[in-house]
């Protein structure tokens, strides 16, 4: 016998035929021990998720307009869900407390954690397993920064003391007891931080996807499944763009061990993709997958003897560091070296950090490219294997793409190319025809 964590995302809780689904799910496996669920999410695609209904409240009440009407919408959610599946909790309670609090100032985490903490106490007493909130358990600091140890034992501890428990995703508390919640969509990270303290032989990630995609389906039609990826694999890929998980929720897993199954509510017969420590020895394929976005900032730089030149690239870094902004990579030459810059981090501050560039390196020359993609081609397959940039340049050459920037990382498992955002679909499309079809 096993033991497996089972988080649900939004659209799995959505409502009560989706909540009906994810019990014949945990009905099947005994070995599912730990259940994580998100806030009910979208039913449909212009549907609204309860979490944005609740941070709506928290604006409303901030700019003094009435929130009643948003809150009731909340209200009547859960109150069709209880009565659908005949839970027994006290709603009504529990809303009174909530608006309560709403009233005397909560904060936007407070309000927006509600969402996960309904949901929870009502699959809880559906699927008749313990409540144990994840206010008593995930830990964070005064200043709000995530504490690891203290909240892997605080899991370890409380949860040992419960055969079989629901916990709500999303969020967890400061050591006074006030709720702070992670990013948008943390709850996948609530599920791997306690795949990691109870030792799981594996996390279930439940969502409404077979898994991944070897590449966008709105840009590659039919594109083939990933079966099995390995975390190295799966963090350049998400870095780029593939979104299924959210990316702090590798890290716990990883660093236990625990292999990442990502799983379709409506489709619980598909296997999904195994995310693990080792790539997948008896695949043949030599990329994974492809992912990529759009509108990136290049700055070239050129200037002779910079590669003999101290303190070049620090000064350059430097400024960047200033200013506030990443640098995403870095790829160089023997006297040039351009640096790739997300224009949603640039914010204006190109022109400024140009001046800077010019006053302290005083290049020979200076470029931007402002409208350019990244797309990265992964795979473990590619390791010491020859052709495979040779095939890649060539596919794009043949679809006309111009290729404005080459990266390829030391690890071997990536090549990443900068093209014009024009051309990103196409190349796309062309680096899978090349490799997987
Ligand atoms: N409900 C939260 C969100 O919408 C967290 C989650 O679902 O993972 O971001």
């Amino acid at each position: 016998m096993g033991i497996k964590v089972a988080k649900f995302g939004g659209s799995s809780v959505a409502d009560a035929l989706q909540i009906e689904k994810i019990k014949n799910i945990i009905e099947a496996d005994n070995d599912i021990k730990y259940v994580v669920v998100s806030a009910p999410g979208k039913r449909y695609a212009d549907d609204s998720k309860i979490t944005d209904l609740l941070y709506l409240c928290k604006t409303h009440i901030e700019h003094k307009i009435p929130y009643e009407q948003i809150f009731q919408v909340i209200c009547d959610r859960f109150m069709a869900v209880d009565v659908n599946l005949n839970a027994e909790i006290n709603l009504k309670k529990e809303f009174d407390e909530i608006k309560a609090n709403l009233e005397k100032g909560a904060t936007a985490d407070y309000i927006a954690s509600r969402g996960e903490y309904l949901n929870a106490k009502l699959i809880a007493s559906y699927l008749g397993y313990d409540f144990v909130d994840a206010a008593s358990m995930i830990r964070f600091d005064e200043k709000g920064r995530f504490m690891e140890d203290l909240t892997n034992t605080a899991i370890k501890q409380e949860l040992s003391k419960h055969e079989k428990a629901v916990i709500p995703g999303f969020y967890g508390a400061k050591i006074d007891g006030t709720v702070k919640t992670f990013s948008r969509g943390g709850s996948d990270i609530t599920g791997a931080l306690i795949a990691r303290a109870m030792e799981a032989d594996v996390y279930e990630n439940w969502t409404d996807v077979s898994g991944f995609l070897m590449a966008d389906p709105r840009i590659v039609k039919n594109p083939k499944p990933i079966s099995m990826i390995s975390y190295k694999e799966l963090r350049e890929l998400s870095y780029m763009g593939a979104s299924v998980l959210h990316e702090d929720a590798i890290y716990p897993a990883r660093i236990a061990n625990i292999p990442i199954n990502i799983r379709n509510t409506n489709k619980p017969e598909d296997p999904g993709t195994m995310i693990a420590a080792e790539p997948d020895k008896n695949s043949d394929r030599i990329i994974s997958g492809i992912a990529g976005s759009k509108d990136f900032t290049v700055i070239a730089i050129s200037k002779n003897g910079l590669s003999t030149e101290r303190g070049f690239i620090r000064k350059l870094a430097g400024i960047l560091e200033d200013n506030d902004i990443a640098i995403e990579h870095l790829p160089s030459g023997i006297d040039t070296v351009s640096i790739v810059i997300d224009n949603r981090a640039l914010d204006g501050k190109l022109d400024e950090i140009i001046e800077e560039i010019q006053r302290q390196l005083k290049p020979d020359h200076i470029e931007t490219f402002d409208n350019m993609a990244l797309i990265a081609t992964v795979g473990a397959g590619m390791l010491s294997r020859t052709g495979v940039s040779a095939t890649l340049f060539t596919a794009l050459a043949n679809a006309g793409v111009n290729i404005r920037m080459i990266d390829q990382g030391s690890s071997e498992m990536n090549i990443i190319v900068g093209v014009e955002n024009k051309d990103f679909e196409k190349a796309i499309k062309a680096i899978y025809e090349a490799f997987v079809s």
